[in-house]
């Protein structure tokens, strides 16, 4: 899937469509249910292509707290400037300057959109994933989902003398 840039006439290019994309297989634990909703504009900057729009879908995650798989809507926005590959700076240069995160490079006359939209994606995934922000987790020692169902584990984990400590408290606090 890809944008042809030589159907980019002075006036820009409007694209909105449903797309269906994949990930990168090493993202195991982030799942995309298709289609996708892109809405797009290519402008067209002498020969660079200036790239703005959005991109909408559901995703599946994996809690980081229970491990279990929840529903994610995602949305985001971008502005890129696609410069053509034989202007991209060397490796030196780079170092040199800050990296632009919003620089992309075409060749070929062409821009892959799939692949433009995957970074998009990725970049608006949450660090730290939650199915809620009252998930409780799992329990660290038994890995019983707390959300679910119970443990014994807290009960036993519960200093004995700690415990005396507590209701002498408490007794010193209802004397007040
Ligand atoms: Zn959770
Ligand atoms: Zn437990």
């Amino acid at each position: 899937m890809h944008i042809d840039l030589k159907e980019v006439t002075p006036h820009g290019l409007h694209i909105s469509r449903k797309v269906n994309l994949t990930l990168p297989p090493s993202i195991e634990e982030v799942e995309i249910i298709n289609p996708c909703f892109v809405e797009l504009n290519v402008t067209p900057i002498g020969i660079k292509y200036r790239i703005t729009g959005s991109i909408e879908l559901k995703l599946m995650l994996q809690c980081s707290r229970c491990l279990e798989s929840y529903p994610f809507d995602l949305s985001s926005d971008f502005d890129l400037l696609y410069v053509p590959i034989e202007q991209m700076p060397s490796e030196v240069e780079l170092e040199m300057k800050d990296k632009d995160a919003n620089i992309a490079y075409y060749s070929e006359n062409k821009i892959e959109l799939s692949e433009l939209l995957q970074e998009q994606i990725l970049l608006a995934l949450p660090m730290k994933p939650i199915c809620s922000q009252e998930c409780k987790g799992l329990c660290p020692s038994c890995g019983t989902n707390l959300n679910v169902s119970s443990c014994n584990c807290k009960a036993v984990s519960i200093d004995p003398r700690l415990e005396k400590l507590k209701q002498i408290k408490e007794l010193l606090n209802q004397q007040k």
